[in-house]
């Protein structure tokens, strides 16, 4: 039998961005049920967990936004085979495929949220 504390190991191996207001939220409203069902010992370890969660540093982070570099295939463009647009925010005349939109910033890994 596994125990617990190898998956926390594991866990630990690198940092994960989380939403820990939604984490939190999740612990707090087990510990509102486990008191209602009456066990109080439980509530709180989970309303601890909870608190611990609360208490992680936080990091500015925003979410990646990917796109993907068009080309002017569809005959919108007489240098089609030279010129790219972003598919996020249209910016136009890009004769490089950068790896993220000089003008919106998008992970031009594709579409999507992946
Ligand atoms: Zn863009």
């Amino acid at each position: 039998m596994e125990k617990l504390n190898d998956h926390i190991a594991d866990a630990g191996k690198k940092v994960r961005l989380i939403d820990a207001n939604k984490a939190q939220a999740v612990l707090v409203n087990m510990a509102e049920h486990l008191l209602e069902a009456g066990n109080p010992e439980m509530a709180g370890a989970v309303g601890y967990a909870a608190e611990v969660i609360g208490k992680q540093k936080t990091v500015d982070a925003v979410e990646v936004v990917h796109g993907r570099w068009l080309s002017y295939l569809d005959g919108e463009h007489i240098m089609p085979d030279v010129y790219f647009k972003c598919s996020k925010c249209g910016s136009r005349g890009h004769q490089q495929r950068w790896r993220y939109c000089p003008s919106c910033g998008a992970k031009m890994d594709g579409d999507g949220n992946g």
